[in-house]
C-alpha cells in the first residue's frame, strides 16, 4: 500500500505478543459481553481477543486487510469492511441480533480517534465500556480537569458519561511502522448515571468549542466572538457565578454546566450556535 494512504489510515500494527497479552488482559472479556474490534489491521490484537471473548466483530475499513482477515476463517470473528463512523449501531444490532453488551476496543487509528470517541458518546446507550490504545497526549485531555493545560472539551463531554482511566503507557517501538509520539491503554468506564442530561450533544459539543476557542481569552470575550451581547453574557456569567475574567479552561464542570443551562436560550436554536 502507499504509504501516504497507511499514514491516513493509521497503521501501525502491535507486534509484540507479551503487550497483545497485556493488552487483552485489560480488556478482559466478560461473559456478559461481545466485543466489537475498531481497525483490526492485521489481526494480531484479533486472535488473541477471539480465544477469549464470547464472539469478536472486527471492523475495517481497508478492503485488503479486511479481506486478508476474512480469508483466514477464525472462528468467533465476524470481519465487517466499513468505515466505523459510518455504522449504526443501533440498528448494528438489529441486523446482526446482537443479545449482549457491547465492549467496543482497538487500537486507534490516531487522525480519527476523537470522531471514534464522539460516535462512542453517541451510542453509550449500547456500550458497555471501551477499551483503546490511543496517542498518550490525547488520553491525557480525556482525563485532564479544570485548571491543567490539558483541559479541553473533550475532557467535558467524556468525563460526563464515562471514568476514564490510563492502564499503561506504550513506546512507538512497539508498533510497526513506528508512530512519532508515546500511547496509552486507556479504559473508558461507563458511569452509572451521566453526571449532567445533556439533550441535544451536538449543539453542547458546539458550545464547548465556543468557550474554549482561545484558550487565553475569557469566557466572556469567547462569548462575545461567538456573538452574544455583552449585556447578556455579562447576566449569564453573574447567573452561572463565573467571574469576568476566567477563562474556560479555570472552570470545573459543574459551572461550565451551570454557564451552558444559563446562555443556551441566548443562541438562536436555528443558527449554529
Ligand atoms: N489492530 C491492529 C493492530 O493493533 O495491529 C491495527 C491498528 S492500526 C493503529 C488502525 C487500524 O484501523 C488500521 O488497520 C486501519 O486500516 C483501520 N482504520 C482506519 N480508519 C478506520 C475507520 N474509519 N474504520 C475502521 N477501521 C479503520
Amino acid at each position: 500500500m502507499r504509504r501516504s494512504k497507511r499514514k491516513i489510515l493509521g497503521q501501525h500494527f502491535l507486534f509484540n505478543k507479551n503487550l497483545i497479552k497485556k493488552i487483552t488482559s485489560v480488556i478482559n472479556p466478560k461473559e456478559q459481553e461481545i466485543l466489537l474490534e475498531i481497525g483490526p489491521g492485521k489481526g494480531s490484537l484479533t486472535k488473541s481477543l477471539i480465544n477469549r471473548a464470547n464472539f469478536v466483530y472486527a471492523v475495517e475499513i481497508d478492503l485488503h486487510l479486511a479481506s486478508e482477515l476474512k480469508k483466514r476463517k477464525l472462528k468467533n470473528l465476524k470481519v465487517i469492511n466499513q468505515d466505523i463512523l459510518k455504522i449504526d449501531l443501533k440498528k448494528f444490532f438489529e441486523d446482526n441480533k446482537v443479545k449482549r453488551e457491547i465492549a467496543v476496543v482497538g487500537n486507534l487509528p490516531f487522525s480519527i480517534s476523537s470522531q471514534i470517541l464522539f460516535w462512542v458518546i453517541k451510542y453509550r446507550d449500547l456500550i458497555s465500556r471501551a477499551v483503546f490504545l490511543l496517542q498518550k497526549e490525547f488520553a491525557e485531555k480525556i482525563l485532564s480537569k479544570h485548571r491543567s493545560k490539558k483541559y479541553c472539551p473533550i475532557s467535558v463531554l467524556f468525563q460526563i458519561y464515562f471514568n476514564p482511566k490510563i492502564h499503561f503507557k506504550i513506546s512507538p517501538h512497539s508498533f510497526s511502522p513506528a508512530p512519532k509520539v508515546e500511547s496509552c491503554l486507556v479504559e473508558l468506564i461507563k458511569r452509572d448515571k451521566p453526571r449532567y442530561e445533556i439533550s441535544n450533544l451536538d449543539f453542547f459539543n458546539e458550545f464547548l468549542h465556543k468557550i474554549f476557542r482561545f484558550r487565553r481569552k475569557t469566557v466572556e470575550n469567547n462569548l462575545k466572538l461567538a456573538g452574544l451581547r455583552i449585556e447578556d453574557i455579562r447576566d449569564t456569567l453573574k447567573k452561572s457565578k463565573i467571574e469576568r475574567q476566567e477563562r474556560a479552561e479555570e472552570l470545573p464542570m459543574d459551572k461550565i454546566y451551570a454557564l451552558w443551562k444559563n446562555s443556551k436560550k441566548l443562541f438562536d436554536l436555528n443558527s449554529s450556535l
